[in-house]
């Protein structure tokens, strides 16, 4: 069968290397993919935007593609997986009207509110109900959310009550375009965050194995928030109790109320939460997709085929209870690599170097923004056709081909760049593994963080 991947970052290129695996899988096409992805064996890009949901549809009618998997969250909550339902083509993810757990923050809440799931106190706000008295009378720090999509950049903690209505006030004069024009204020909760990714089909729910990701830029947690800096699995935090507490206090009230409101959730679901002291797990948000950079090390760890857990999941009928996930013991940890000036405005076009030498180290390097660069592409392609035409075995539509590229030729396109995933026995095994990686390649004003793992790794006594 075929795959189609939406999307082309580091998760998407998870996505991709893992469906590739499957003895099922003939190809795996990704929209619009990156460098790591055109060379992955199996893997061909597609030139579609992931959002442009028409020619996404076309590209899956004309190449019969048999399920599509959908990486990013835009296409999901415009309504992706509705338009390829009625056109009969399998589509693994929330519909339109299920993906508002993570398209709307104030529908989020209500539906928590009106579900008994354990969250923060919280009021909604348009402009014309937008009150300051309300803000005022509120414990600091307080929280002020935009609406809708932001990109990860629609939370603002704030200090002062000052600082609270003026992120309110620009926020809802426009500041976050359509996504400000409903905030939520919401009270400021401490604890340790944990990430909890399950695959849901309705009622059944498979949980993926645990993790946990780095927001902050800098080491020891400090500086901006990004996409995510790097993520480890499984996480020690997410005991067999906690996990418990996770799936029986919203996990599972989440699938039955998604039920009895009438929008019943296939897909992956995932659960960012603030693990309080006394255990609660309240949820900050909702993900109607996987996380990036969770996917890479969960999927490094995953020896099931996703194929047919996501398969399972769409046939419905409690078919993903009848399926099990087989996970490799060992830890994986991934560090992200990002370019200079990353998460503000940041350099591309730098030429990456060491992915071969990374390449013949063990672990694995997940591209997110890389590109080949034209100019020293257009004489790889020359020799990558003249090595295919000799191989009457090499089917010409696929790319192994691409597999002699000279990957010098790889430049950055986008903030988070790589993400170098190592595994071992211990997450600190893991973490040198990863390191190496990281330490094999090079670009003008890499960053990353040094200290990846570091709350799940024990100090030396
Ligand atoms: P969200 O997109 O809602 O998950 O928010 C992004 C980040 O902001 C979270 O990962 C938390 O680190 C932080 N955050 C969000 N809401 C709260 C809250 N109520 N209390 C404390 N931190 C929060």
């Amino acid at each position: 069968m075929k795959i189609l991947i939406v999307g082309g970052g580091g998760r998407e290129h998870a996505l991709a290397w893992k469906c590739a695996q499957s003895p099922r899988v003939a190809r795996v096409f990704v929209a619009p993919g990156n460098a790591g992805t055109a060379l992955e064996p199996k893997v061909r890009n597609v030139d579609i935007a992931a959002d442009d949901l028409e020619a996404l549809l076309e590209f899956a009618t004309r190449e019969e593609i048999g399920l599509t998997l959908v990486g990013p969250e835009g296409p999901l909550v415009a309504g992706i997986v509705d338009r390829f339902t009625a056109a009969g083509r399998a589509c693994f993810g929330p519909t339109r009207a299920a993906a508002r757990l993570e398209g709307s923050k104030a529908f989020t809440k209500d539906f928590l509110r009106r579900h008994r799931i354990p969250t923060a106190a919280y009021a909604a706000f348009t402009a014309a109900t937008f009150d300051p008295e309300y803000v005022r009378a509120q414990r600091l720090p307080i929280v002020v959310k935009a609406d809708g999509l932001a990109a990860g950049k629609g939370v603002v903690i704030c200090d002062t009550h000052a600082a609270a209505i003026a992120t309110a006030t620009g926020m809802l004069g426009g500041s976050f375009g359509a996504a400000g024009q409903t905030v939520v204020i919401e009270e400021f909760l401490s604890g340790e965050e944990v990430s909890f990714i399950v695959i849901v089909s309705d009622q059944s729910v498979l949980p993926l194995a645990t993790s946990q990701d780095h927001k902050r830029r800098d080491d020891g947690d400090r500086g901006p928030n990004t996409g995510g800096m790097g993520a480890y699995s499984p996480a020690p935090l997410v005991t067999p109790a906690l996990r418990a507490r996770i799936m029986s206090e919203v996990i599972e009230p989440t699938v039955r109320g998604l039920r009895a409101d009438g929008m019943p959730y296939t897909g992956f679901l995932y659960a960012g939460l603030m693990i309080a002291a006394d255990g609660t797990p309240n949820v900050l948000e909702f993900n109607c997709r996987l996380g990036d950079p969770e996917t890479q090390p969960i999927l490094m760890r995953l020896q099931s085929d996703l194929v047919d857990l996501c398969e399972a999941a769409l046939a419905g009928a409690g078919a993903l209870d009848r399926i099990e996930a087989r996970w490799d013991s060992r830890a994986a940890l991934g560090v992200v690599m990002a370019a200079g000036g990353y998460p503000d405005a940041y350099r591309k076009g730098d030429a990456i170097s060491g992915l071969e030498a990374a390449a013949r180290l063990p672990g694995k390097v997940f591209h997110a923004g890389t590109r080949t660069d034209p100019a020293a592409d257009a004489a790889n392609t020359t020799a990558a056709t003249s090595a295919a035409s000799t191989s009457a075995t090499i089917a010409s539509a696929v790319i192994p081909a691409a597999m002699t590229l000279e990957t010098s030729s790889v430049v950055t396109s986008g903030g988070r760049v790589l993400c170098a995933v190592g595994m071992g026995d211990t997450i600190a095994a893991a973490q040198h593994q990863a390191y190496d990686l990281v330490h094999a390649i090079h670009w003008n004003l890499v960053q990353y963080r040094r200290d990846i793992g570091h709350r799940a790794i024990a100090p030396a006594p």
